[in-house]
């Protein structure tokens, strides 16, 4: 079943260079769901093109003007929700009714946020006898990664149409049809040609050649920190602004007079979200050593909501990773967790009873976990929770800062005094304080190898834009 004909790249309004060269597997089933085009440099060029000459009036169009029609976008994916879920379940995995609460419900907001602090923000700001302006950077290249896709195409298209930018997108090959749908929607909406651009194709290829490009002014990436670092150095070469979202390790730290039950819980469902393919995933388990009894039994039972199947199924909790490579990477850090002595509690390597297509990897969860064991140092990006101990709150401090990641966490206690006085602390750029709920508002971003640079809110504009003073 194909839920997306080809039609090639969205480049300055237009649909181009269809070839179909590449297929779009459902991890659920290996069945092809869309063929999409394999993009040339020469088509990166053209998109570029198209940005920097659309730049000028973009930039110069009244920010109430850049507001509507972000607002317009947002009233188009709501329209269209169902059709972004499905896609989403299909090409990621993950199952239909998150798929459409959050993968959807987070670029919703972001267009929407957007549109009304861009209304608000101070794009001009007297200081002194200055003028200061905030003038967009200028052409952004937008790459993005395949496990929140269209929540991270609207965290950095979002913020760099409202200030100004013009934007290249490449998506990523294992998911690339929400960006698809959404130079539909901006269409629809009636975007300007060459505002927003999508070109689909290899990362190592094309990906490398748009954000190396000379007319490309800023790199916004999320993806894998090893990418991450190319894409540095490469921006390094031409003094060329980048933000980088990447990966993480983080950890909820349960202390001594916390409410353990609910602590855990929500640690257990933080973590196996979208099969674990969260990069700010609660992955590390840091409870009191007297209380590890106690945390294991809860996390053991936490787990078995976690029905793994049929993403489209409403009964599934559970879906399939993105691909094979992924499932057997995570196979192999399942098996050194228990070579480096982890308890294995529940889950496993194998294969889950009955799932033998698809790439389905049980929700595995290891106590006993060393600090500087692989598990507790490297980002598996699936299913896998470790459990550590800690003597007290600076010991579950420090074993929370042992980490090359600084992304997220999570603290809970009995009292958030104490709860903050533990996150102050810890090196990450969010945490949640006794079950705090994600807030789209709030700058989402990493501290050390999770990256720099800040999505989200005002937050999110402030990164396309460069203060420009003038002296009267
Ligand atoms: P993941 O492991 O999540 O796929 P990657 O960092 O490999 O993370 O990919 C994230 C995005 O970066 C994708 O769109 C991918 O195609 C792109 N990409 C991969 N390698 C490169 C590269 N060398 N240069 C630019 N983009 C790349």
């Amino acid at each position: 079943m194909s839920i997306w004909s080809d039609k090639g790249h969205f480049i300055n309004g237009i649909w181009t260079g269809a070839n179909g060269a590449t297929p779009v597997e459902n991890p659920t089933d290996h069945s092809i769901i869309a063929h999409i085009s394999a993009g040339s440099t020469r088509d990166v060029d053209s998109a570029v093109a198209a940005a920097k000459t659309a730049w000028p009036a973009w930039m110069a169009t009244p920010v109430a003007e850049r507001a509507a029609l972000l607002a317009r976008v947002a009233e188009l994916i709501e329209a269209r929700q169902d059709d972004l879920a499905r896609a989403i379940t299909f090409e990621v995995g993950m199952p239909l009714k998150l798929a459409k609460m959050i993968q959807v419900g987070l670029p919703l907001q972001s267009f929407q946020n957007t549109s009304r602090i861009a209304s608000a923000f101070p794009f001009e700001r007297k200081v002194g006898n200055s003028m200061v302006l905030q003038e967009a950077v200028g052409v952004v290249a937008a790459i993005t990664p395949w496990n929140y896709p269209l929540h991270q195409i609207a965290a950095k298209v979002a913020p760099a149409l409202a200030a100004g930018c013009t934007v290249v997108l490449k998506p990523a090959d294992l998911a690339p049809l929400n960006a698809l749908l959404l130079a539909d929607i901006f269409e629809a909406a009636g975007a300007p040609a060459g505002i927003f651009n999508v070109v689909t194709g290899s990362g190592a290829k094309i990906g490398l050649h748009l954000a190396t490009h000379p007319d490309v002014d800023m790199i916004s990436f999320t993806g894998s920190t090893r990418t991450g670092a190319t894409l540095a150095r490469e921006a390094s070469a031409q003094i060329k602004r980048v933000s980088l979202e990447l990966g993480g390790k983080s950890a909820a730290l349960v202390l001594e007079d916390a409410d353990i039950v609910k602590a855990v819980k929500a640690t257990v469902n933080a973590c196996f979200l979208n099969s674990g393919q969260t990069c700010s995933a609660l992955t590390r388990l840091i409870v009191p050593a007297s209380r590890k009894d106690e945390a294991v039994e809860i996390a053991r039972e936490a787990t078995r909501a976690f029905v793994l199947g049929d993403p489209m199924d409403p009964a599934t909790r559970l879906g399939p990773v993105i691909s094979e490579k992924q499932r057997e990477g995570i196979r192999r850090l399942i098996r050194t967790a228990a070579d480096e002595g982890g308890t294995l509690v529940t889950g496993g390597a194998e294969a889950p009873d009955g799932l033998d297509q698809g790439y389905f990897v049980k929700p595995t969860i290891f106590a006993d976990v060393i600090p500087d064991s692989t598990l507790a140092q490297e980002e598996v990006f699936g299913p896998v929770l470790a459990i550590l101990t800690a003597s007290d709150d600076d010991d579950a401090v420090a074993i929370a800062n042992n980490s090359r990641y600084g992304l997220s966490g999570s603290v809970w206690a009995g009292s958030s005094e104490r709860a903050t006085a533990a996150a102050r602390l810890i090196r990450t750029g969010q945490i949640e304080i006794n079950g705090g709920r994600f807030n789209a508002l709030a700058p989402f971003g990493g501290f050390k190898q999770s990256g720099y640079g800040r999505e989200l809110g005002v937050y999110g504009i402030e990164e396309f834009v460069e203060p420009k003073a003038l002296q009267f």
